[in-house]
Formats: C-alpha cells, structure tokens, sequence
C-alpha cells in the first residue's frame, strides 16, 4: 500500500551556538545531498541515536549500503550541545529525585551501562582523546542542607542497587572545583564526560567510509510505494528498503504521537578562555564535571584542552510546544548562568561567558519512548526521555539490530513499553508544564 508523510517542520535551527562547536577548528564543509540515490538502509537524524544506528547497522549489515541524513551539521543539534554527561545510574527528569523503583533502576543501569561501552569502542576505535570521551564518573554537587539531604539519600538508595559511591566533603569539593560554595559531593564512577559536539563529529567522521553521511539535507517528505521508502530532500532523494527515524522530538513533524511528546528547551552558557591567572586563581583540578543534587540545579563543568580553561554551566528548562526557542529565551536563561556562575566563583569576576545557547529535548508525560516498527521497515528511536546522551545511544543499537532481526533482550524491554500518553490541550499543557518547571526550580534554591 502506498503512504505520503508530509514532513510538518523542517526548521530545524537551535538557539544559539553551542560552545563545544564553537570552540572545534572549523568543519570541513558540508556534503549536501543533490541527487537521487539508493541505498539498503536509510537513517533520518545524526544525533546519538542517528549515529549509533547507523554504526551497529554497519556492523550487523557489512555488505548493504547506508545513508543518514542529517537536516543541520552534525554536532550543531541537541547530541552537540547538551552538558555531556554519558550518564550510567537513571533517574526520571521529571522528578526531583533521583531514586526510583530499585529492581527497575538496576535494569536501566545495566542498559545504560550497555550504551555506555558501545560509545566506549566508538571512542577507541575512532581515537578520541580524554578531553572529547573520559570515564571519569560524575559527581551529585550539593549547596544546601536540602542537596546535601538528597545526597544522603541517595547513597542509601545506590547501596540497594549494589553500587559503589564516594561521599566528597566541603574541602574534598573545593579540592577538585576551586569552589567553597559545596557542601558535599557524591561521585559515581561510570558516568562518562564527552565533549559533545567534537564527540558526534568524530563518530561520524569515523564511520563515513562505511555510513554515506549527508548533512544540510532535511527530509521533507517520506513516501512508501511497491515496498521502498523515497525521502525527498530539497535538491535530492533517497531510495531505500528501510527506514529509521532516530529524529527524537521531531517524529512529531513526521505526524507521529501527536500531542504525546513534551518538547523542552534547555539552556547553556560557556565562559571565554581564562588566563593563567585566573586559572590559578580559580584553583582545582583541570576537569572536572558536577552534576547538581536536585536535578532542577546547575550542571557545572569544567574543561581544558583545544579550546582553553573554560567553564560550562546549565540550567532553566523551558515547556515550548512550537519546539521553538527565540533569541530573547537563551538572554534569560543566560541571566540565570551568569547569577549561578558569581555564586560559585566570586573569584573570576570579569570572566564573561561567551557562548550561550538552548536545545531541545523530548520526554513524554509518563517516560517512556517511541521505539519499535511504526510503519512497515520504518523503525523509531526516539523520544529520550532524561538521559538521552546514553537512552539515545541505546535507542538507535536496538532499533538497527530490531530492525535486522537481531536478539537482544533489551529489545523485548522497549517494546513492551506503554505509548506516550496523550497531553493535556494547549494552552493548558504549556502553562501546566512551565508553572511546574518553574516550581521546581524555584524548590532548587541555592542548587541552582
Ligand atoms: C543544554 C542541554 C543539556 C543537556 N545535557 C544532557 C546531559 O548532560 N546528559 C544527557 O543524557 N542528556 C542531556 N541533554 C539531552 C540530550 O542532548 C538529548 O536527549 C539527546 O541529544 C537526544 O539524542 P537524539 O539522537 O535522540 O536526538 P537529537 O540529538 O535531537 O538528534 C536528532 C537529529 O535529527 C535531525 N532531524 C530532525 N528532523 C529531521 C529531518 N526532517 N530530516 C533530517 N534530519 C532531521 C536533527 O537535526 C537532529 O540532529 C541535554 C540537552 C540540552 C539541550
């Protein structure tokens, strides 16, 4: 039977540019698709998920051909511009804890922890450095008695899955992030930090002898007549037998889960490069990466390497149903990093931030994804949820070996999975969804 799927929004564009791209040499210019083609597999989105299907596709499927499409740079979306935590211990975003069910959080581990080793021979086998891929764990920072309280908790919590924690004191903190201004720290060891944007360009530069990667080239239109998928793009198309769509919150604008997906809208801001002086007035080690004890609190990173001593900080989320974030969003958010980043390093006043932007990402109202065979050989794997850098890894393997026909008992757990359930109606999701975000950042207090 044939099918037409108009695709509904093809701006694909972020707020802002993120700094882990800003600070890369510049790309090589980009390879736009201007012909037709056919491939075996086509893969729409070169994100993590994009990415890790296109690669465990290449390696189930050595003989057949496979095209991913990518209507932006690679490294310019979400997979580019998040904080780059590769996290491996769960936790529901929409929540503010980080303690679920344990038998459950034991099972999620386990597949976080199957993403996280995928990613790990990327890494090696396409040569990353420790600055764009390093197990270094992640530390749960806490401000307040409240943060310190979770933590606390939390440790009790980790003991019941079996895992192993170290508890930081004020001095071990200001030891490893030149800052008085924590409490306590819980570091977990197996989360990985990635330079994101210099951590998705390099997997697909490294996989583009056997993945044919077009960037620039939206789809926007898919079509199914006697058996093949078309994808139009605007100067050309790709002919394939099947398809996976690893666009995240945009299988929305492919008319999939209507009113079942909530876009969110993160922010992030990067200083400039510090001097030597006040890298040394600054203190601690050279990298380092905390993640907050309310998860409504700042990411804080710290980096060194090509693009000098730099400091990262994230926080504000933002409901936008339009999945669209204005220039006037990112100058709020950044009001809010630059106040996070004084409290902290009352040290490095007049270290301004330099790059500031907001992304996207996609969680459905009772966290589940969208994964499985949506149409006849078209497969999804989208939908993250919290801890999409390691869910979205996950995601894409399992939708390519599904997808070839290939046993893993992860697969079963994806597809026994409920449907996102239906929104609320506009204009009561947005407001619902800000007010409660709002809420819980204001809850967050000094974690912030
Ligand atoms: C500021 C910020 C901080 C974050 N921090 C973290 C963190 O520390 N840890 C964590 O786990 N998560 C974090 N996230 C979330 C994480 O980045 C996302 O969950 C993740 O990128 C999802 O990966 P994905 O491959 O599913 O989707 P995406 O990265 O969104 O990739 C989808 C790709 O599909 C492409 N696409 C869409 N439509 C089309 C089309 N029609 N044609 C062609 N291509 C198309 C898009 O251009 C995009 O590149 C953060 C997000 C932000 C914004």
């Amino acid at each position: 039977m044939s099918l037409k799927i108009q695709v509904k929004n093809t701006r694909h564009g972020n707020p802002g540019v993120s700094g882990w791209y800003a600070i890369l040499p510049e790309a090589e210019p980009a390879r736009v698709l201007q012909e037709d083609i056919t491939a075996d597999w086509l893969v729409i989105g070169g994100g993590f998920a994009g990415l890790s299907a296109a690669r465990r596709l290449s390696q189930l499927r050595e003989n057949e051909s496979i095209v991913l499409l990518d209507s932006i740079r690679i490294g310019e979306g979400s997979s580019g511009r998040n904080s780059g935590f590769m996290i491996d211990l769960p936790h529901d975003i929409s929540t503010d804890s980080y303690a679920g069910a344990v038998e459950q959080d034991v099972l999620q581990t386990r597949k976080n922890r199957y993403a996280i080793s995928f990613a790990a021979e990327v890494a090696e086998e396409y040569g990353f450095t420790q600055e764009v891929f390093n197990p270094c764990g992640k530390i749960n920072a806490a401000a307040s008695e409240s943060g310190d309280r979770h933590n606390r908790e939390y440790v009790e919590h980790l003991k019941a899955m079996g895992e192993a924690s170290t508890w930081l004191d004020a001095a071990e903190m200001q030891r490893i992030t030149g800052s008085e201004y924590y409490l306590s720290g819980l570091l977990t060891p197996k989360t990985v930090t990635i330079q994101a944007a210099a951590y998705t360009r390099g997997f697909a530069r490294g996989m583009s002898e056997k993945v044919d990667i077009y960037e620039k080239t939206p789809v926007i239109a898919l079509e199914r007549t006697n058996g093949f998928w078309q994808a139009r793009t605007p100067k050309g198309s790709v002919k394939a037998s099947k398809v996976i769509l690893s666009v995240n919150g945009h299988l929305q604008s492919f008319g999939f889960m209507q009113s079942r997906l909530m876009h969110i809208f993160l922010y992030a801001s990067m200083t400039r490069a510090m001097s030597t002086d006040e890298v040394n007035k600054l203190g601690g080690e050279p990298s380092w990466g905390v993640a907050p004890a309310n998860p409504f609190g700042s990411s804080v990173r710290k980096i060194c390497g090509v693009g000098g001593h730099r400091i990262l900080m994230r926080n504000k989320f933002h409901f936008n149903s339009s999945m669209e974030a204005t220039e006037r969003d990112v100058q709020k958010a950044v009001r809010d990093h630059e106040r996070s980043f004084q409290r902290r390093f009352p040290m490095l006043k007049g270290v301004e931030m330099e790059h500031r932007w907001g992304g996207r990402l996609c969680l459905s109202w009772n966290n589940v994804p969208v994964f499985g065979e949506l149409e006849k050989n078209m497969f999804a794997a989208c939908c993250q949820n919290g801890l999409g850098v390691s869910k979205g890894t996950l995601s894409g393997i399992l939708a390519a070996e599904y997808a070839c026909g290939f046993q893993n008992p992860y697969i079963e757990d994806y597809l026994n999975e409920a449907q996102p359930t239906r929104l609320p109606p506009e204009p009561f999701a947005t407001i619902g969804a800000n007010a409660y975000l709002n809420w819980q950042e204001w809850r967050a207090g000094l974690e912030k």
